[in-house]
């Protein structure tokens, strides 16, 4: 692990526009940040690998997407309402709101060394109006998870779907927690996006597939490339699981600032659906055709952060390389969440000649392969840049490929070069992509 790590990957993602400070103008909103160009695309990659291994490679899966704005009686039947809060203090001096459990002495502000109210429960939910007027009965909640959009929808999908037992319903979305000690960068934010598998079994199977599910998501992020020494699985003892669960496993990774969690996976038991049923007065009951039972389903609950895996990714992905007393940055991410497959660079940009074989050629490739044209800075400059941001493939297009018709095609991690007719560069790389 290079040090400074964090630092530099902050930089980084600054720098060459992955994430930026929102509303940087005006001074920032703290713990807020924006995706840039090349951002949004590792974090759409991302998400498109979670959804293709969990709903399309799957038979038993459902996407949904359901939304963030959902009724009151929701938040109550879940016990949001109720068990959602953090105890915190107010210091009288310089008035910062801090957490109680954070506390090393629960009187004296940590900041200024004023003095400190008694501590109060502050629910995590933010709360906002619905409709024209601001009256008590038109308060409504953004989701603190998106997991409720998918309970209160079992129903609907079993009467649209008639899917049998086991089967899950996945869902990727933004949430929000008015949390009060936010921080690590993209870690832990107040709005952020989850990834969530709401998965029904029978409950006698709901242990044996909750382990069946914790080594699936383990095995998810090697796959996409997080190296074993920083991935781990930490099953929650007893008195740290939510009121839900009885039984959570997460999987963390190594950060630069501690090993901390990318994902949970619980068994919430029938507790949301019974909550649901009561509160709504609707039967949330499955019938089981082969036994004539009729019973609440237990609930598996794989849900993982999308930012902090992005995060996760990146500083795994981070490596620095002595090339000919150079320093070479490059981000080594997998290549299905790599932002950028492909840049086309010409040698020589005063040549008109260069130029127009290489637009050509990247115009050609855009069709079938995400690939940019870049031709402001000298070919070493350039290549430093596409290995920052992890750009599998280097294209130069030189005086020579005007004679000959071939191109040099450079590799991100060897930065191996290959001379490849130009009529042969598109069937090369969609090889080495597939
Ligand atoms: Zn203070």
């Amino acid at each position: 692990m290079p040090e400074n790590l964090m630092e530099k990957v902050v930089s980084l993602c600054k720098r060459r526009g992955l994430i930026f400070q929102s509303s940087d103008i005006y001074g920032g909103l703290s713990n807020t940040w924006d995706y840039g160009p090349y951002g949004i695309e590792i974090k759409n990659n991302l998400k498109r690998a979670w959804w293709k291994t969990n709903v399309y490679e799957r038979n038993d899966i459902y996407g949904m997407d359901a939304a963030i704005l959902m009724h009151p009686k929701v938040w109550e039947a879940s016990g949001h309402v109720q068990n959602f809060f953090d105890l915190k203090s107010d210091c009288k001096s310089c008035k910062k709101r801090l957490k109680t459990a954070d506390l090393k002495d629960k009187a004296k502000c940590p900041e200024c060394g004023g003095q400190l109210t008694e501590s109060r429960p502050f629910n995590l939910m933010f709360k906002t109006h619905q409709g024209p007027v601001e009256e008590a009965g038109s308060e409504i909640y953004m989701r603190p998870e998106t997991a409720q959009g998918m309970f209160v929808n079992f129903i609907n999908i079993l009467d649209s779907r008639h899917p049998k037992l086991p089967f899950g319903l996945a869902q990727i979305g933004k949430a929000f927690r008015n949390e009060v000690t936010p921080g690590n960068f993209t870690f832990r934010t107040r709005e952020f996006e989850q990834m969530e598998i709401e998965y029904f079994v029978k409950p006698s199977e709901a242990d044996a597939k909750l382990e069946e599910w914790i080594e699936a998501r383990y095995n998810w992020y090697l796959d996409f490339g997080l190296r074993k020494d920083n991935l781990r699985k930490r099953p929650h003892e007893k008195d740290e699981l939510a009121h839900y669960a009885k039984a959570c496993t997460d999987i963390e990774y190594n950060f630069p600032f501690g090993w901390s969690e990318l994902e949970g996976i619980a068994n919430r038991t029938d507790f949301d659906l019974k909550q649901h049923a009561q509160a709504s007065g609707k039967d949330l009951q499955y019938f089981e055709d082969a036994t004539k039972e009729k019973y609440y389903p237990y609930i598996i609950e794989p849900s993982g952060g999308v930012d902090r895996s992005v995060l996760a990714f990146l500083v795994d992905a981070y490596f620095e390389e002595m090339v000919k007393d150079d320093l070479r940055v490059v981000l080594k991410l997998h290549k299905d969440l790599a932002p950028t497959k492909v840049a086309v660079l010409p040698l020589l940009r005063n040549r008109p000649e260069i130029v127009e074989m290489a637009k050509k050629l990247a115009g050609d490739l855009k069709k079938s392969i995400i690939t940019i044209y870049d031709d402001t800075g000298a070919i070493g400059k350039l290549y430093r840049r596409q290995d920052e941001v992890g750009t599998l493939y280097c294209i130069t297009v030189d005086v020579q490929s005007l004679e000959d018709k071939q191109v040099t095609v450079r590799e991100r991690d060897s930065m191996l070069q290959e001379r490849i007719a130009l009529d042969k560069v598109k069937d090369y790389l969609i090889t080495k992509l597939s």
